[in-house]
């Protein structure tokens, strides 16, 4: 079996804990030791001086869409043929990968097999990228969030449009069959909707049930689109597992929220939020015009919320809707200095939202998420403490190098030597 050393460094282990110094050992796929130093008592194949460094867990981004094509109108996304998606979500893979995210939890696919064949053939070893839970394009209702349709023109999107209990019956059950992990609705509308609103609840409860049920039968699970209100409460009602947004939880929703604390994990896809407010006037979004479209009253909510789940022991989890030309893919780090910023977090419990949460988020509790002994070898050597600063985890220099599943996907350590 494969050894590997990360000698000389710290450890940080993602329970919260404070930084350690110990060796680390690699033994195939897993974390097989954390002797405090190895020295010469084993020759593992392989040294890595680490010293200066934090070995620190893989990160875990919550709410990702590999597919997303970085365009500004995201209904050009409809346009691009299958082929050329394929390929392209194949990069954007590699490339959130290489910025220290081991997991992607799917937020929504762009077409129905596009996150499924990359996650296959990633599982297969066969193309570098992330672990990937993969979802179904979201499923929205006629008029809302990803419907690009008028009435004289068909056009395709990033979502699959059903109305009713029968169409949501058979869309879902023909997902799962395609092989998602993640069923996906849009409950409530959206900022860029005129007529469905974020604060709007537009999906139907009766669609809510049939799509949750489906997604539970068969024993997936079911995240959703939801900003308004009354769109949690659904959500809530019908087991939906992850919750995205939430800007508009009023005081009922967060006892819920907290109520079924064991049961959710919440997003809030902060990165989008902020950077269509701050850094995407190159793309006519000024701050005039998000304030206009009510996504800086969005972000005040954000931050309400987000601060409340904190102290109420919800599982957030990093993850910002990259993919946008002004939210690359890549720059998912970002997110974790904005919990630091805006929602109250220390950078250590930021930290802990994007690893052992988030492994948790996978279905990887116990397993990933850790630098523990038997934990999958998912990890990052970080220059620096980014326990105690987590902007570090912004620089691509910073992350010295990538492992996953014990193999090393990027590694700067040996090529500045
Ligand atoms: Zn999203």
């Amino acid at each position: 079996m494969d050894t590997v050393l990360f000698e000389g460094g710290c450890v940080w282990d993602g329970t919260g804990a404070p930084a350690f110094p110990a060796d680390v050992l690699i033994a195939g796929n897993r974390v097989a030791a954390l002797p405090p130093r190895l020295g010469s008592r084993r020759q593992p194949a392989r040294r890595i001086d680490v010293s200066g460094c934090t070995v620190i867990p893989g990160l875990v981004d919550g709410h990702a869409h590999l597919p997303f094509l970085h365009k500004a109108d995201i209904a050009e996304t409809g346009d691009v043929p299958p082929e050329e998606h394929t390929l392209e979500t194949r990069r954007h893979a590699r490339t959130v990968l290489e910025a220290g995210f081991t997991s992607c939890l799917s937020g929504g696919s762009a077409k129905p097999r596009l996150d499924v064949v990359i996650r296959n053939e990633i599982a297969a070893g066969h193309i570098p990228g992330p672990r990937i839970l993969a979802a179904g394009p979201e499923l929205t209702n006629t008029g809302n969030l990803g419907d690009e349709r008028r009435m004289h023109i068909h056009r395709e999107s990033i979502a699959l449009i059903v109305d009713g209990v029968d169409e949501m019956l058979h869309t879902c059950r023909s997902l799962v069959r395609e092989g998602v992990d993640t069923l996906k609705l849009n409950i409530s509308g959206n900022q860029t909707i005129p007529g469905s609103r974020p604060q709007q609840t537009v999906m139907r409860e009766d669609e809510v049930q049939a799509a949750a049920q489906t997604a539970h039968a068969h024993g997936k699970r079911i995240a959703a689109h939801v900003r308004a209100a009354a769109s949690i409460k659904s959500a809530l009602r019908h087991g939906v597992d992850i919750l995205y947004h939430c800007e508009y939880a009023d005081e009922e929703c967060l006892d819920l929220l907290e109520a079924a604390r064991d049961a959710i994990f919440v997003a809030p896809a902060v990165g989008l939020l902020h950077n269509t407010i701050y850094e995407a006037e190159r793309w006519g979004i000024t701050y005039e015009k998000a304030k206009a479209n009510g996504v800086v009253d969005q972000f005040e909510q954000a931050q309400r919320v987000f601060a409340e789940l904190r102290k109420r022991g919800v599982r957030v989890i990093v993850g910002g809707d990259y993919g946008f030309p002004w939210t690359p893919h890549g720059t998912n780090a970002r997110d974790l200095e904005h919990f630091v910023r805006f929602f109250g977090y220390s950078d250590s419990e930021a930290l802990v939202a994007a690893t052992r949460t988030g492994a948790a988020a996978m279905m990887l509790d116990g397993q990933a998420g850790e630098v523990a002994e038997g934990f999958l070898a998912d990890l990052l050597v970080v220059a620096g403490e980014p326990q105690k600063d987590v902007r570090l985890l912004q620089a691509p220099d910073n992350i010295k190098l990538v492992m996953k599943d014990g193999q090393i996907y990027k590694d700067l350590l040996s090529t500045e030597s």
